[in-house]
């Protein structure tokens, strides 16, 4: 019996699961045995939430400025994660070449747009961030933190220090939950069903370098304009 006649789009996403299944058992083969998900998981979680409780605990009483900041630095982080996804982890840059050899050489590549969930949770090591970035991500919030401290706005630093310290929890939870079979329990939730459609379509190479990049919520794709919706995936050059 002869194969049916595949389209361009259809070879691309069969060798790129074909190159996926390579890779996977390359990074199986490379996984230290002491690598624990759930202490991946764990550490920065335990850490991050640590931050937010010494910054909730010391907060006194908050005026209407200190309740706006609240969103204001969510915006920011957003504003900064789209960013920093576009303009570090999928630009060869030669002073950071290790943050685009792990998210666009390696994460985008183990998990092709049509093959997103992992298969043990060993493979949380390819979507969790490495220990060290995360505590750079939370080591970058001290420049801000002490500027508003020195200035004698302690609030708004504990604020920012504590938002900030939450909008990294929420992308390594909320990142990972997309990884996850999607016909889990948390997988199968219907704002993790929507977020992942979001990201599904940023791990496609055609669309990875310019489209879909905030990881968390989509806000800032949508001031940006880079939500790839039905007509940009159909317009977009095929079998790249
Ligand atoms: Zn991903
Ligand atoms: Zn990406």
């Amino acid at each position: 019996m002869t194969e049916p006649e595949l389209s361009t789009e259809e070879r691309v996403e069969r060798s790129a699961i074909a190159a996926a299944e390579e890779l996977r058992a390359t990074k199986a083969a490379e996984r230290p045995a002491w690598y624990s998900p759930v202490a991946h998981l764990l550490a920065p979680t335990i850490l991050g939430l640590g931050l937010c409780y010494v910054g909730v605990s010391q907060l006194g009483e908050l005026n209407w400025l200190d309740w706006l900041s609240i969103p204001v630095f969510w915006v920011f982080s957003n504003f900064i994660e789209w960013h920093a996804h576009r303009d570090l982890l999928h630009t060869n840059s030669a002073k950071l070449p290790s943050l685009y050899e792990g998210h666009t050489l390696n994460h985008h590549k183990v998990f092709p747009a049509a093959d997103m969930a992992v298969r043990s949770r060993a493979e949380w090591r390819e979507v969790l961030l490495p220990p060290l970035a995360v505590l750079m991500l939370l080591g970058l919030l001290l420049p801000v933190f002490s500027i508003f401290w020195f200035l004698g706005f302690e609030i708004l630093a504990l604020l920012y220090m504590t938002v900030g310290a939450l909008y990294v929890l929420s992308y390594e939870w909320l990142h990972l939950s997309y990884h996850l079979d999607p016909a889990g329990f948390i997988g199968g939730l219907k704002v993790i069903r929507f977020l992942r459609a979001h990201h599904t379509v940023h791990h496609n190479p055609r669309f990875m370098k310019r489209w879909n990049m905030n990881v968390t919520i989509p806000l800032w794709d949508w001031v940006r304009g880079t939500t790839a919706d039905e007509e940009v995936q159909e317009e977009a050059p095929r079998g790249s």
